[in-house]
């Protein structure tokens, strides 16, 4: 399975153990999301458009007070996915 190119077959297979290891009635999600306290960088991955060089006039680095709300924001956001789920 871990050498496997077969995208597909992969969701298919973990599919198929889902519906054999759990409910079939439920789904659960995870909520990710990753807080980018920076888009300074020094890699210059080639195919990143994300990244500025030290210094770019378009640079930022959050606050911690910027980086807080952000977590709330995802809090918030997670407990009402969850809160759908309950109600449906
Ligand atoms: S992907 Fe972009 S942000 Fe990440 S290490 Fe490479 S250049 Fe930096």
């Amino acid at each position: 399975m871990l050498e496997s190119d077969d995208l597909v077959g992969l969701g298919m297979a973990a599919h198929q153990m889902r519906l054999k290891k759990n409910d079939p009635r439920v789904v659960t999600y995870q909520i990710d999301r990753n807080i980018n306290y920076t888009n300074f960088c020094t890699e210059y991955c080639s195919f990143c458009a994300f990244y500025r060089p030290l210094g770019a006039k378009d640079g930022y680095i959050l606050s911690f007070e910027e980086i807080y709300k952000k977590i709330d924001a995802s809090r918030k956001s997670a407990n009402s996915a969850s809160a759908k789920r309950f109600s449906a």
